[in-house]
């Protein structure tokens, strides 16, 4: 048995099973949440648009002011290394930044803090379970819970400040929902725990541009809509206009285009996926399948 199966991480170097990947708990990534990563999916033993999300990684990690001392050659040498280590074909593969531990005990500086990067794989994760996307989603808009504003922690340096996401997701647990999107503080919807949110009415597309992670998967879905001659804009989605529009979708990396058949109690295509969201699902994993925008992994 490949004691990788499960899972691999580099870290300083070494290459582990994932169940013995640690770091300190004095590690800044821990206690304040002072990190960055990014994740990109490998399907069918290929890395899918590897430079758009090391380019995104890339930025997250100067937006947070990190130094890490790995190039972006490096870092795919690694993210190729684990991968194979671990013989996954369908994988989902994180590379972290973190700010460290401070060098000066008890220092609060940022800039005394040893800035770290270590990168991991554990088997395809699916945001929304492949049975619920086929049945549709049932989204719950938390009340309780307002996306962090954007001035505060910037949504577009992919982050684990996901205290507003739980809340939500706890709210959307207790009352049999799949999962939760959250509003800004003006009632537009925002994001959800690992995806963007779309909302379909006519032929157009609507997506925030604001106070949300830039997701690639985004960017391969509008992408995909408009090779369908779909209109989309980018901009504040009020919650009214997701609750009339004729479809709403949802996408990750985790996943792909994932149909939405219920906003709270709104019920759209009939408690189904609608025909757009299911061509768009499709249309992704068909372009995943086809590798033109793929690296294989060297295994
Ligand atoms: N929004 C948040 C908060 C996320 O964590 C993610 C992915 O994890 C997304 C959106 C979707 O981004 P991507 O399509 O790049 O996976």
């Amino acid at each position: 048995m490949n004691e990788f199966a499960q899972g691999a991480a580099w870290m300083a170097g070494d290459i582990l099973p994932i169940a013995e990947a640690r770091i300190s708990v004095l590690d800044w990534g821990l206690t304040h949440s002072d990190i960055t990563y990014d994740v990109v999916p490998v399907w069918n033993g290929a890395f899918f648009r590897l430079p758009d999300y090391l380019e995104r990684f890339r930025q997250s990690v100067d937006t947070l002011k990190l130094t890490i001392p790995q190039t972006d050659a490096e870092i795919t040498e690694i993210l190729h290394r684990i991968v194979a280590a671990s013989g996954l074909r369908e994988a989902y593969v994180a590379m972290v930044a973190s700010r460290g531990v401070p060098l000066i005990p008890g220092s609060r500086d940022p800039r005394d803090c040893g800035n770290h990067f270590y990168a991991w794989v554990i088997p395809y994760v699916h945001v929304i379970k492949p049975e619920v996307a086929d049945r549709g989603c049932h989204l719950w808009i938390s009340k309780g819970s307002r996306r962090i504003p954007e001035d505060s922690v910037n949504p577009r340096a992919k982050n684990y400040h996901w205290g507003d996401f739980t809340t939500g997701l706890l709210e959307a647990k207790e009352r049999g929902f799949d999962t939760t999107a959250l509003l800004d503080h003006h009632g537009n919807v925002t994001e959800g725990p690992g995806f963007n949110v779309f909302a379909l009415k006519g032929d157009t597309v609507v997506t925030s541009d604001h106070g949300v992670l830039h997701g690639l998967t985004r960017r391969t879905v509008i992408e995909l809509c408009q090779a369908r001659d779909l209109t989309v804009e980018t901009r504040p989605l009020p919650l009214s206009e997701l609750l009339e529009a004729d479809e709403v979708f949802l996408s990750t990396s985790s996943g792909g285009a994932v149909p939405v058949a219920r906003v709270d109690d709104r019920v759209f295509s009939n408690d189904a996926p609608g025909p757009v969201a299911k061509t768009l699902r499709a249309d992704y994993f068909a372009l995943l399948e086809r590798g033109e925008m793929s690296q294989p992994v060297r295994y």
